[in-house]
């Protein structure tokens, strides 16, 4: 079994499965955005053959786990759960060499959001209560039945975060599984497989692939094994997981883009939507929800493009593990250029770069906090996810104009809306089509709410009971009135 150091932590470069780890020869470089030309590691590349072992051992221990009770499977996630939490540090050093998300963001929030996602759902699972009613001449019951192998395939951002996310709810639900994670930002799902088997999982319930989307990723959602499969990523690559998932007619759900509205009403507290609205760039702008379009009433769009200026003054472009930084660099020398390559095409196009639109150093892979002003709303700044520190700025006049603006584009995965009156708050959430809004906040999340994206932002919930229903094959049970026990 290969290892290497990664920030004083040692991490398996290979594939887990059967709480074995297996090493392709096969094996792609993952490099550190921080410094390039920093290798953490060579990790299998996996390709068919391994995901096929990875099915089938998550295909021989499914009935087993699934005829567990759902208390009994929690008692494995909460013990998971407990070692993610006594690893905080290593997990954080590990996700910050390897995708650049700051340190202290990842020791105080993000590791502990994904100890919880396993706690929150290993209880629900046991809270479940099915539905029951008396129809006409039956009792009727609703049965949740787990659906089998599952495959998990999420992309670089919050690696760690969004794969807990969706395999904490598959596992709780009585599904064995087989995670994939992003080819930038491997290590951190690798080290979870660790605490797999130290919280003494059966072989085969939680299996980890790495390798290429298109080689490994592409094997698992097209296998016949397969029952439930969870994409979280582009809309492109939603795409082709949607005709794999159709030739084998599993169900999947696919959480995909954004290009969230940002719409700021007159009457708002503008001081606090100018600080909301600069901590769009954290994270470098790789962020799902992220409201990357600023929408302002017009009365007040320059006293907000003031105080929303000098809020984004306030960022600092640094290391990640700096505690000081605000704005770490992009994930990847490729995904720099793709950044890069839509602010000069916003040039070109007329569109004015009011600040930023530039790298920050010629040896890194940050790039400014960006501000366009689109020439108008058809600019392609406007309509396509730029997934970087590039937000736009646009004013409107009335209710309906915001209306129409935040539902201009072709996504709806998250809106936030600014404003002091209630009922307008609730005429956008009625009028906006979009899988959450936030009004006067952003990010707060129940983990009981269903979340999702509409439009090419995805499709299907996960969330509370959302999930578990999604990871289970539903089913009606209907006892004629007068049955006696025996
Ligand atoms: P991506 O679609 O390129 O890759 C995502 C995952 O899919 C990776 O693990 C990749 O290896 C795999 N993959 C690629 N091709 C595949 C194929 N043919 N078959 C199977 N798997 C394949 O996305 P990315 O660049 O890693 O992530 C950024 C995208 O993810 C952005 O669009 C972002 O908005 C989105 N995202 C959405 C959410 C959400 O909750 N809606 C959260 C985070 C990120």
């Amino acid at each position: 079994m290969k290892r290497v150091d990664v920030a004083g932590v040692s991490v398996a470069t290979g594939h887990f499965i059967d709480n074995q780890r297996v090493d392709s020869l096969d094996t792609f470089e993952d490099h550190s955005p921080l410094d390039w030309s920093l290798k953490l590691a060579d990790v299998s590349a996996g390709g068919a053959q391994v995901a096929d072992q990875a099915l089938r051992a998550a295909a021989r221990a499914f009935p087993e786990w699934a005829a567990l009770l759902p208390k009994e499977r929690g008692a494995y996630l909460h013990r998971l759960a407990d070692l993610i939490d006594a690893h905080v540090e290593d997990l954080a050093r590990v996700e910050c060499l390897d995708m650049a998300m700051l340190e202290e963001s990842l020791r105080l929030r993000v590791v502990a959001r994904a100890a919880r996602n396993f706690r929150a759902y290993a209880d629900l699972a046991v809270d479940y209560e099915p539905r029951r009613w008396d129809s006409n001449t039956t009792h009727n019951t609703v049965l949740r039945m787990p659906a089998g192998p599952t495959v998990v395939i999420t992309p670089w951002n919050a690696p760690f975060m969004l794969s807990t996310w969706k395999c904490a709810p598959a596992l709780a639900a009585g599904n064995t599984v087989v995670l994939k994670p992003a080819e930038w930002s491997p290590l951190s799902c690798s080290l979870l497989m660790d605490f797999v088997q130290e919280a003494d999982f059966p072989p085969g319930v939680f299996n980890l692939v790495q390798g290429a989307g298109e080689v490994a990723g592409a094997a698992l959602v097209a296998h016949p094994l397969v029952r439930r499969i969870s994409f979280t990523g582009s809309p492109e690559t939603g795409r082709l997981i949607g005709v794999a998932a159709a030739q084998n007619l599993v169900p999947f759900t696919a959480e995909l883009g954004g290009k969230g509205p940002f719409v700021v009403f007159a009457d708002a507290d503008l001081d606090l939507a100018a600080k909301r609205a600069a901590g769009m760039y954290d994270d470098a702008g790789q962020v799902c929800l992220a409201g990357t379009r600023l929408i302002v009433e017009d009365s007040v769009r320059d006293e907000f493009f003031t105080r929303f200026s000098a809020a984004t003054s306030q960022h600092v472009l640094g290391d990640s593990r700096d505690p000081a930084t605000t704005i770490s660099p992009l994930i990847h020398p490729e995904h720099l250029a793709r950044v890069e390559g839509f602010v000069e095409r916003a040039r070109a196009n007329g569109d004015r770069v009011v600040f930023g639109g530039n790298r920050w150093r010629a040896d890194g892979l940050w790039y400014q906090p960006t501000l366009i002003e689109p020439r108008d709303n058809d600019s392609e700044v406007v309509q396509r996810e730029i997934f970087g520190p590039v937000l736009t700025l646009q004013s409107f006049h009335g209710e309906r104009e915001a209306h129409d603006l935040a539902n201009s584009t072709r996504y709806g995965l998250s809106a936030m809306v600014f404003t002091a009156d209630q009922a307008k708050a609730e005429r956008f959430a009625q009028a906006v089509r979009a899988g959450t809004i936030w009004t006067n906040c952003f990010l707060v999340r129940d983990l009981s709410a269903p979340f999702g994206g509409c439009g090419i932002s995805g499709i299907g919930r996960e969330g509370g009971d959302y999930a578990l229903d999604f990871y289970s094959d539903l089913k009606t049970s209907q006892v004629k009135e007068g049955t006696t026990h025996g």
